[in-house]
């Protein structure tokens, strides 16, 4: 390819619009071009790499043999009610023949309806495919060019299993695969990352927007939402007697630690929500020094929730709600860092009343304790025992699933097997973001000027610069090494431009590739070449005849 033939506008400055050094970078460096905010079209730089990590992604996949195939961008909408995944994302339309389709996120319908007909025997079993796809994203925010996307590039997988040992021992491959497409990339510090019932590929990075949990001692990492840490309550401490006191205009943790001037620790927060189902209240309690974490309490209550919106007429009074002869129809739930509190302070279920000396085991009666509490920096790893949490942002790239029979049996495929009777088959489903990739190599790996591609996802391996095109033996010798390498099969950029060396390289900084060879008549005068790598760590000046293998022999390490 030749700089002088190449697509893409590229940009002085840093535009200023940009939240992260990778959306600039790709966006000063001509990469991508803006369609829609959140929808980005890619120039043949981006291109190239992104063809580069499908590949690495496609290797890794056959590896364990796995099956590429091409679904189709829509999906009937018939297909996503069999599936009942109607609270994915999709965006509907009607096609010419009055059909309803979608846009969806992920191709879990596509994939069972390739090979169901088909997969009838054990003997069929089991088998992976996959692609790489533009897909919807469902529920992203736009923004921060290619990491929050609405439309992503996507390799996607689907396993096929008779059985759960198979797919775990498939869904082990897998994910090992997907750790090696990320290290190859350039991502070896990715991380794998509990999540609820599947696993996350995450980077930990500030520019993300998710919130992780990990342990500085052990290899325990989770999302936040799932994050449990050991919580310990100090011996001790006197149990009272249950005492109602007055606690005008006293509607808050602080305020009431303050009131009753005791230690936060010793005082019962609550939280109420209601059901989005049938408006039903669901009350959380927990130590008065931490907060509830809406995600597990939403798993606990088994509904969405949303903020209870308490009046007069309310079973509750806001602000003063407490375990002690709560209302009946209230869900409560105690959170795990309550137990063996001898006495605790607790709203009174009534105006401007709070209850000290409450003792839970005497006062209210035997409680199954749970987690809801958000993890916090420096708590006790519940793996290890260390005080070593640490809650960082991160990125997510990838999410791994056992989905098990859940979307096979609703789209009713099935197999016989080895007795001849009729079972569903189980599934894993696997993807990865690989425009995410990309972005994240690059805010990984760059400096001031440009990105610094790994040479596994370069877009061309070696930049020929030609500083004065319009000089004779300057133009035939770049020409000779560009004709010589690309015949090679070393995918080269060739900078054939009449520009100044300052914006050569300046662009050349841009593009990023990992080895730069500078053509200029002062070189040709002393009959050498300049060879340098995009970090500047080997710089090389080998004589004409040289050039070709030095070339070579830094492509082979
Ligand atoms: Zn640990």
């Amino acid at each position: 390819m030749k700089v002088s033939n190449m697509i893409g506008e590229r940009f002085k400055d840093r535009p200023s619009d940009c939240v992260s050094d990778n959306h600039a970078l790709l966006v000063k460096g001509g990469y991508i071009k803006q369609v829609s905010n959140g929808v980005y079209s890619l120039n043949p730089i981006m291109a190239r790499i992104l063809k580069r990590i499908e590949c690495i992604a496609n290797n890794e996949l056959n590896k364990v043999g796995a099956q590429e195939v091409s679904l189709t961008a829509i999906t009937p909408i018939e297909l996503i009610k069999e599936s009942k995944r109607l609270d994915g994302g999709f965006i509907k339309f009607t096609d010419y023949d009055n059909i309803e389709m979608a846009y969806v996120d992920g191709s879990h319908e596509l994939a069972i309806q390739l090979v169901r007909d088909s997969a009838k025997s054990y003997t069929n079993y089991p088998f992976i495919i996959y692609q790489n796809k533009k897909s919807f994203v469902k529920g992203r925010k736009a923004s921060g060019g290619l990491v929050n996307l609405k439309e992503s590039e996507y390799n996607q997988v689907y396993s096929f299993h008779t059985s759960l040992d198979d797919l775990n021992e498939k869904y082990q491959l897998i994910s090992e695969a997907y750790t090696n497409i990320l290290s190859k990339c350039g991502l070896s510090e990715s991380v794998k990352v509990e999540n609820d019932k599947s696993h996350k590929f995450a980077l930990l990075t500030d520019i993300g927007e998710e919130k992780f949990v990990k342990c500085d001692a052990c290899d325990y990492c989770s999302s936040f939402d799932n994050a449990v840490s050991n919580v310990k309550n100090e011996e001790g401490g006197n149990r009272e007697e249950l005492k109602l006191v007055v606690t005008p205009g006293v509607t808050t943790i602080a305020a009431l630690a303050e009131f009753l001037n005791v230690d936060v620790k010793r005082l019962c927060k609550s939280v109420a929500y209601q059901r989005e189902s049938d408006g039903s209240i669901v009350v959380g309690f927990i130590r008065g020094d931490l907060d509830v974490n809406e995600s597990k309490l939403m798993r606990l209550a088994g509904d969405d929730l949303y903020p209870a919106e308490l009046t007069e007429d309310s079973l509750l009074s806001g602000g003063f709600i407490g375990p002690y002869k709560i209302p009946k129809e209230v869900d409560v739930f105690f959170d795990k860092s309550l137990s063996g509190i001898e006495s605790l302070a607790i709203g009174a279920n009534e105006f401007d009343k709070h209850y000290t000396g409450f003792n839970i085991e005497r006062d209210y009666g035997e409680v199954e304790f749970v987690d809801l509490a958000d993890v916090n920096d420096g708590d006790i790893c519940s793996h290890c025992g260390e005080k070593s949490i640490v809650v960082k942002k991160g990125v997510t790239l990838g999410e791994i699933s056992k989905t098990g029979d859940t979307f096979t049996k609703a789209m009713d495929m099935n197999f016989l097997d080895v007795e001849g009777s009729a079972k569903t088959p189980l599934m894993g489903v696997y993807s990865l973001d690989l425009l995410r990739v990309a972005a994240l190599v690059c805010e990984n790996s760059h400096d001031d000027y440009g990105p610094m591609w790994p040479m596994t996802i370069a877009p061309w391996k070696v930049q020929v610069c030609c500083l004065r095109c319009d000089d004779e033996a300057c133009r035939t010798y770049a020409d000779e090494l560009y004709d010589k390498l690309t015949n090679s099969g070393i995918e080269v950029l060739y900078d054939d431009r009449k520009v100044r060396p300052g914006s050569m390289f300046s662009d050349a900084d841009l593009f990023g590739c990992p080895l730069r060879v500078v053509v200029s008549p002062r070189n040709m005068k002393e009959s050498c070449v300049e060879i340098s790598s995009r970090d500047k760590s080997y710089q090389h000046k080998p004589s004409l005849e040289e050039a070709f293998d030095e070339i070579l022999k830094f492509l082979g390490k």
